[in-house]
């Protein structure tokens, strides 16, 4: 029995930390395991976290990581939950890529993959059936890695099945429009070939849609821009949800970053837009933040000109590390990366003083390549100083995670 001695517990309902003494059981498996009354005086423990959209690449880019190598990397920093995204090789967008995703899924413990469909030309016929097996719909709106765009005429078609069989899995958008990135390409510099204005057009169309189709659950990734959220301060409808990532709030397009590890679509904007997209987060006006964990390895990065970045491991410190700084309250960090995610995924409700993560607030995480448990092997985030350092975890009552070990 390890013993929690005077741990503040996050309460969900309250909306505070209450402090309590917990026990769990001890994994007989375990090396090195205290079997001691720890002081917990120094440590929070809040609900197991959630990231709404990370690249395991697997299958099809193992090299750039896997199933495994990712969920590790996600366990480690407090993650329980992850959803993954379509644009994998094979593409997943039938009931069988969605099986095989989930078999592959299966053989690793450290957290739950979700499986995103992506919405397809072929798949249209087989909605009903792939809407039992999958966990969410992805649809790019225009290229990006993998390729998976489609027409906005495939997409009206999917949504309005989608509504025809009551789907209750949410659908993410890559909000990007096609047109605007076409008529950009001769750019040299990729921020330039995917300004703003693209995003903003896009995020308008969305509007639009979650306007013709109101019983589903529209979810736009990614917002980088503040035009962005200019529109949707004025017009977010009630079934549409909205996420950003830390690299848009920590870096804009001017940061000490090598130009070619800080592309991403969408790309790195202005310092404005990362205080503003910083400020709606505060507010509630963007609900949740995701990793958009895409990572490629540092000689691809380097040799290539080649779209994403790492970040699962990165997402809970970066973005508690804001609390710490003053820019944002304990409340809406939760909201963002466990209670609003989790009903977005229709996740099922867990008992949670079986279920936590304990970590503390003051001993300061250096980002190095070391620390790195991606297969990428470096971070974007490299030589920044986050808190949030999780010590354990706890799955069903029992201990799955003591300082840096995992545990059988
Ligand atoms: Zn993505």
């Amino acid at each position: 029995m390890v013993i929690f001695s005077n741990l503040r517990v996050w309460d969900i309902e309250k909306r505070e930390f209450v402090h309590q003494d917990l026990d769990f059981q001890k994994d007989e498996s375990a090396i090195n395991f205290s079997n001691t009354e720890i002081d917990a005086s120094e440590l929070i423990a809040l609900p197991p976290l959630v990231d709404i959209h990370v690249h395991f690449r697997e299958p099809g880019y193992e090299h750039k990581e896997n199933i495994l190598s990712g969920a590790k990397a996600a366990l480690s920093s407090g993650i329980f939950t992850v959803l993954d995204m379509p644009n994998t090789n094979p593409i997943t967008d039938s009931v069988n890529t969605i099986l095989q995703k989930k078999e592959l899924a299966e053989k690793q413990h450290y957290v739950k993959l979700l499986v995103a469909s992506a919405l397809t030309e072929r798949n249209y016929n087989e909605l009903d059936e792939i809407n039992v097996h999958a966990d969410a719909y992805k649809v790019f709106m225009s290229e990006s890695f993998g390729n998976l765009s489609v027409s906005y005429e495939t997409i009206e078609n999917s949504l309005a099945k989608l509504e025809s069989i009551e789907s209750s899995k949410p659908i993410f958008f890559h909000a990007e429009d096609p047109k605007i990135l076409e008529n950009s390409k001769s750019y040299s510099s990729h921020n330039k070939r995917r300004p703003p204005e693209a995003e903003a057009i896009a995020i308008q169309q969305v509007l639009s849609w979650a306007l013709d189709f109101p019983k589903l659950k529209f979810h736009i990734t990614h917002i980088s821009s503040g035009l962005s959220l200019r529109i949707l301060e004025l017009s977010k409808h009630e079934n549409v949800t909205l996420d950003t990532c830390p690299r848009y709030i920590y870096f804009d397009q001017t940061s000490e970053l090598e130009d070619k590890l800080k592309q991403v679509n969408p790309p790195l904007r202005n310092r404005i837009d990362s205080d503003l997209l910083l400020k709606s987060l505060a507010t509630g006006l963007i609900d949740m933040v995701c990793s958009d964990h895409s990572p490629h390895t540092l000689e691809e990065k380097l040799e290539k000109s080649i779209s994403g970045m790492p970040g699962v491991q990165e997402l809970v410190p970066s973005t508690l590390s804001l609390i710490n700084k003053g820019e944002i309250e304990w409340d809406r960090a939760i909201e963002a990366l466990y209670t609003f995610p989790s009903s977005l995924l229709n996740l099922p409700k867990i008992e949670l003083n079986q279920n936590m993560i304990i970590l503390n607030m003051s001993d300061p995480i250096e980002i190095t390549k070391n620390w790195v448990k991606s297969k990428a092997k470096w971070s974007p985030f490299e030589k920044q100083l986050f808190v949030g350092q999780m010590f354990y975890a706890v799955k069903e009552g029992k201990i799955v995670f003591e300082n840096e070990n995992y545990i059988n």
